[in-house]
Order: C-alpha cells, then sequence, then structure tokens
C-alpha cells in the first residue's frame, strides 16, 4: 500500500472516532452525516489548528447543512447535460468526464454533495468505452476534464488508461484533471504519477485551495514536483463564508499559492446547492473583495470572479464597475484607487 492510500485508510468517517480527537456532540454529527457523509482524512485533519478555523469548517460537519433545507441538489442541472453515464457535456468544445465518486475528503460545501461519497459509482470498462467513443465522434470536442469526485483517488494505471485513450483522439487538443488532493492529500503526487503526467502532456491540473492554512511543506513539495514535470496548475477557490471571505485571507491565499507556481485561475461564488447555503457569499460583497485585491497585489495573483448560472446557465464573469460612464469615444474611469480618469478611444 501506498502511503497516500494508508492515511485515506485511516479517514475518520463517525463521530466516535472525531470524538477522540476534538470534544464534539456527537448526536448532531451524526443525524448531519446520515445524509451528507464525513470524511477526514489525517493529513487534513492535522491542519486543524483550533475548533471552527478554516479547515474544520470545510471538514467538520455542521448541523446547518440539514437545518435550512434550501437550494437545489443539483443547481447546475449537471444531470440534464449528461448524455451518458459519467459524461457531462454542456459547453460544445468541452466535456467532463466524473471518474470517480470518492475524494481524499468530504468537503461540507461541496458542490456535487448530491453524489461524492455517497453512492459509489465508479465507471465501468464498458461505460469508459462508450465515453471515449462519445468523445471520438464528437469532433467538435477540443477540451476534456477528468473530474469526479476526485480521479486521483483512481489508481495509477487507472489514470495512465484514461490519458493514454484521450490522447489516442486527435481532436482532443487539451486534457484537463480537477484534483484537490494537492491541498487535501498532497502524498497522492508520487514521481510515478508525475512521470504519467509527462508521458501524455500537456496536462493542466486544476486544484482547489481555499486557505492559506492549506498550504504546507507537503503541498509545496508536490506542486514541485507536478510543475518540474511540465504540468500547468491553475487554482479553483471557492468564496466561502466564514472560510476566506476577508480580503487579507484571500490575497495570503493568492499570493502563497503563486509563490509554489499555482496560477489562481477562479474564484468561485458558491452555488445554490442544498446543505450548503450557510456558506454563501453575495455578489456585492464578492465584488468588494475584487477590489481589494485589484491593484493591490500583482495581477498574476488575481483570479476571475466566477458564477455559475443556475439551470446551465454555465460559467460568467462578475467584474467590479470601472468604466463610469462614456460618450462616443470618451471614457470616464473610477481607477483602483476610485480616482477619477479620462480616456479617449480610438476612432
Ligand atoms: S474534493 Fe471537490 S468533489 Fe470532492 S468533496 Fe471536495 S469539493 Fe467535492
Amino acid at each position: 500500500m501506498e502511503k497516500w492510500q494508508e492515511i485515506i485508510s485511516k479517514s475518520i468517517t463517525d463521530s466516535n472516532a472525531l470524538s477522540k480527537i476534538f470534544k464534539i456532540d456527537k448526536k448532531k454529527i451524526d443525524k448531519v452525516i446520515g445524509k451528507y457523509p464525513m470524511k477526514i482524512n489525517l493529513y487534513y485533519l492535522g491542519l486543524i489548528k483550533k475548533r471552527n478555523d478554516p479547515i474544520w469548517r470545510q471538514c467538520v460537519p455542521d448541523e446547518q447543512e440539514i437545518r435550512l433545507g434550501i437550494g437545489k441538489k443539483d443547481p447546475l442541472l449537471e444531470e440534464k447535460y449528461s448524455p451518458i453515464k459519467g459524461l457531462i457535456h454542456r459547453y460544445r468544445n468541452r466535456v467532463l468526464l466524473l471518474t470517480s465518486n470518492v475524494c481524499a475528503g468530504n468537503c461540507r460545501f461541496c458542490t456535487r454533495k448530491r453524489k461524492v461519497g455517497i453512492e459509489y459509482a465508479a465507471l465501468q470498462e464498458r461505460d469508459r468505452i462508450r465515453a471515449f467513443r462519445y468523445v471520438k465522434k464528437h469532433r467538435g470536442i477540443r477540451d476534456v476534464i477528468i473530474s469526479g469526485g476526485d480521479p486521483l483517488l483512481l489508481s495509477d494505471e487507472k489514470i495512465e488508461y484514461y490519458l493514454e485513450n484521450l490522447r489516442r483522439i486527435k481532436h482532443v487538443q487539451i486534457i484537463r484533471i480537477d484534483s484537490r488532493t494537492l491541498c487535501t492529500l498532497p502524498q497522492r503526487i508520487t514521481p510515478n504519477l508525475c512521470w504519467i503526467f509527462k508521458k501524455y502532456g500537456p496536462i493542466y491540473f486544476n486544484t482547489h485551495f481555499n486557505h492559506v492554512q492549506e498550504i504546507t511543506k507537503e503541498s509545496r513539495r508536490a506542486a514541485s514536483l507536478l510543475a518540474d514535470s511540465g504540468v500547468v496548475i491553475g487554482n479553483q477557490a471557492v468564496l466561502l463564508r466564514g472560510i476566506n471571505d476577508d480580503v487579507d485571507a484571500l490575497k495570503q491565499l493568492f499570493e502563497g499559492l503563486l509563490s509554489m507556481r499555482i496560477r489562481p485561475y477562479y474564484l468561485y461564488i458558491p452555488d445554490a446547492v442544498q446543505g450548503t447555503y450557510h456558506f454563501r457569499v453575495s455578489i456585492a460583497k464578492a465584488l468588494k473583495f475584487m477590489r481589494g485585491l485589484i491593484g493591490y497585489t500583482s495581477g498574476l495573483a488575481i483570479p476571475h470572479l466566477i458564477v455559475d448560472l443556475k439551470h446551465g446557465g454555465g460559467k460568467t464573469p462578475v467584474l467590479p464597475k470601472y468604466i463610469v460612464r462614456h460618450e462616443g469615444r470618451r471614457y470616464v474611469f473610477r481607477n483602483f484607487e476610485g480616482k477619477k480618469f479620462y480616456y479617449a478611444d480610438i476612432y
């Protein structure tokens, strides 16, 4: 058994085990995990510094998950855009493959809360073959995202199998891997895995850090291994109330990521998913945070603020307004400090 598999095998999944480490109300935890399972691996658990800190809130069940009952199980209508099992085809030229239904931990804010850790529905061989056939048949698909759950919970052999088959399809130009393991289980990034990525590169790797407390010696080592193998790493963070809804927290996170060769790519406004409403942050507040970043840190450290519109409307950027007005080609801007500037556009 590899080290990462050993860490996963010892994950905390019930209130008894958790109560041996923290003083908790077991009954409350049991009520929540009856609906939304708990899984906290020992590496990630070790990042908790105190109760209710940003790590705790991301992984320890909270009564609010079952109290409110508002929101949709699948607000993005992923099921509707799934023509065959395990494949989502929402945008014309890209598809998402749901290769695994398990993760290195169950994040309490997860958009796929309806699936992750609940019913294990890993794709069977016949489903995988159908998925490859689908991609091959649809020549407009140039970008395939290997996602889940977390695809890196699959074995190296299975990952190589996906990459090998996708690389055989000529019109697939971009292969992306969506995995949170770089943050929640960096031990999963092994030299062998990186060798596979190098063999089938270029690989774009989207990971998911939400707080600077998640940046550790281990995650830095793992990011270096990936980057040295030619993997291009981006981060898709989610703006979460009580975790990172603070401009300094975001700045520290994004600057920290850049220092480990991870480019902040998206900052999501949380989706309207049932069981996650207590994490939601308003668009007005999110825009305020963006204003606190733009002009105050390197442009490289600033992700796109994104709202994934309900009913399959798609990922849409949310931008602070810098153009105050314009008449013809004469524009009036307010810069990041709020000062007014005039700008004459070209004819
Ligand atoms: S790693 Fe991603 S898919 Fe898995 S539970 Fe966390 S947010 Fe959801």
